[in-house]
């Protein structure tokens, strides 16, 4: 069983931020790409690598993502 791929995280500007939508061609996005992320900022992509996987997680973001995917708290 699969669940539709609502969003997708992407380290951008220190921050893990989440992307409206599925991975455009299940690839990455590439660093210096604008994307409109889910807390409504416009962001400019870094290069995803082992490092910025470690930044902290945009906290705006990851309450419109739970509310996405449905979670109650
Ligand atoms: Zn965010």
């Amino acid at each position: 069983m699969t669940s539709e791929l609502k969003h997708h995280w992407q380290p951008a500007e220190q921050q893990r931020h989440a992307v409206a939508g599925p991975l455009p061609g299940g690839k990455q996005h590439g660093a210096g790409e604008r994307l409109d992320t889910l807390c409504g900022r416009r962001v400019v992509a870094a290069a995803s690598n082992e490092l910025n996987w470690l930044w902290p997680t945009c906290d705006s973001c990851m309450e419109v993502a739970k509310e996405r995917v449905g979670a109650t708290t």
